[in-house]
Parts: C-alpha cells; sequence; structure tokens
C-alpha cells in the first residue's frame, strides 16, 4: 500500500473460495478456559507514522497496549496514509512496551503468492526489525486479510497467532491461524466498530482485535481520526475489556493448550 492508488486484493469468486477454502486448513483452533472477561485487542496495520504517534499516544492516555503489524518495506516512504513510520518511530513502540509484529517486507499478497516467496517476504521483514533491535515478531497480520492453504502452512509454523480482516469475534474454537477482526476505517468505521465492542462485552469469553491504518485529522479511507480512536478506546476501558497486545492475547487463549489440531 505505499502507491497512491492502493492495491487490492483478489476480490473474484475464485479469491473468496481459496480465503473460505484456507479457513479448513492448517488451522490452529483455541479453547479459552481461563478466559473470563472478553479481551480486546487495538491494532495498526502497515503502518503510517500517525499511528505510532496519534494512535499510541491515545493508547497511552488510557493505559492499555497494543500491536504495530509492520512491512518494513515501506519505512520512510509517503503514501496515501501519509508518511509510514521511520525506523525510530517502531524502535519507540517497541521501548513504550507496545508489541511489534510481522505484515511481509513488501506488503505481499499471501493468498495469491507461493510459500518460498512468502517465506522470504517475512524473513526480509524480521532481519530489518532485527536490525531496529526489534526481537522476533511472535504474530503476522496477512496483508489485504488475503489468505490461502500454503499461506497458513507458513504462519502456522512461525507464529502464535495470524489475523486476517473478516469480521467476527475469537470465541472457543476460533481458527487462531486466521483470526477474525474489524477494522476502524472509513465512513462508518466508529458505528461498525462500536457495534462490535457492545457485542463482545456481553460475552465474556471472547476477544475483540480491532485495526486502523492512519490516525490523523483527514485520514484515508483505512484510517480513523484520533477522536474517533479516542472514543473507542474510552469505550473499551469503560466496558471493562482487558486490553492485550495480540501475542499476549493468544498466549493466554492458548494457555490450556490448542482444543484440538486439525490438518
Ligand atoms: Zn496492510
Amino acid at each position: 500500500m505505499s502507491e497512491s492508488k492502493p492495491y487490492a486484493a483478489d476480490r473474484s469468486l475464485y479469491g473468496k473460495l481459496r480465503r473460505r477454502f484456507a479457513r479448513f486448513s492448517h488451522t490452529r483452533p483455541i479453547g479459552m478456559p481461563g478466559i473470563r472477561r472478553p479481551m480486546l485487542t487495538v491494532s495498526f496495520d502497515d503502518a503510517p507514522a500517525s499511528s505510532a504517534r496519534n494512535g499510541a499516544a491515545i493508547l497511552k492516555s488510557h493505559g492499555v497496549t497494543g500491536t504495530w503489524f509492520i512491512s518494513a518495506g515501506m519505512m520512510g516512504q509517503d503514501s496515501h496514509m501519509g508518511p509510514m513510520t521511520s525506523g525510530d518511530d517502531i524502535r519507540a513502540l517497541y521501548a513504550a512496551g507496545f508489541e511489534i509484529g510481522c505484515h511481509t517486507y513488501g506488503h505481499l499478497d499471501c493468498g495469491r503468492a507461493g510459500k518460498d516467496e512468502i517465506d522470504k517476504a517475512i524473513e526480509d521483514n524480521q532481519s530489518v526489525l532485527h536490525s531496529l533491535g526489534i526481537p522476533m515478531p511472535r504474530t503476522f497480520a496477512y496483508p489485504y486479510g488475503d489468505v490461502s492453504a500454503q499461506a497458513k502452512a507458513v504462519v502456522d509454523k512461525r507464529y502464535l497467532a495470524s489475523r486476517a480482516l473478516h469480521h467476527g469475534l475469537i470465541v472457543p474454537g476460533t481458527d487462531l491461524n486466521q483470526a477474525p477482526a474489524v477494522g476502524i476505517e472509513g465512513e462508518d468505521g466508529e458505528r461498525v466498530a462500536m457495534s462490535w465492542l457492545e457485542r463482545a462485552a456481553k460475552t465474556p469469553q471472547s476477544w475483540l482485535v480491532l485495526y486502523t491504518h492512519d490516525v490523523r485529522k483527514a485520514p484515508s479511507p483505512f484510517g480513523c481520526t484520533p477522536e474517533v480512536l479516542n472514543r473507542i478506546v474510552a469505550k473499551g476501558v469503560e466496558l471493562g475489556f482487558d486490553f492485550v497486545t495480540f501475542a499476549g492475547g493468544a498466549e493466554r487463549a492458548l494457555m490450556a493448550g490448542p482444543a484440538s489440531r486439525a490438518a
């Protein structure tokens, strides 16, 4: 997503069927036996510098944590989401206790890429993060939310959990290799995120993962304003959510071991 016109994932029937089929392969279903209070993760993808500055400041002001899924190949570039994070931004996020997750080096569409290409995009990303002093990421987010069975086979070996973009709550039985998430993006972003917050708050054994991109006054269609993010985080605090990083939530959800494991 570094061009002025964003690349779109495969929206064809074939793409939809591939993502659907992928839901049944290389799964990591969770049990969540120890979870009694709904968990909430706020995540930022790619990531624009405004997320590392305005987004992080909002999370800090509420005393809560979050996760940044970095595509290191975008670092320092200009984009339709504004300037992207610098190495210093990423180091500052990590130093502040936020999680740095992997999003491939060049924002690779893993739904359409081969296994070797995905492996390389992950290795390249991790090597830049390593050079910044960031430990090996423990979680992953699929660029464009696009998934295939072979992409899942790759991330299954490397990560505790991997996030996709289909809406939903993580509940017992959910596959952590293709976890659902809800975007705070576009005109309707606040309303959609708030309705999922309300729903999750009524489900004690649940985990809601939110994501956005830029956090600034005039956001891209993939981002939100600081005011919207602040209202959503404040609502999460008010509703009593347990804020976790994506890795922290996965650790807790997996604490008693996976429910069962398929293919
Ligand atoms: Zn992305």
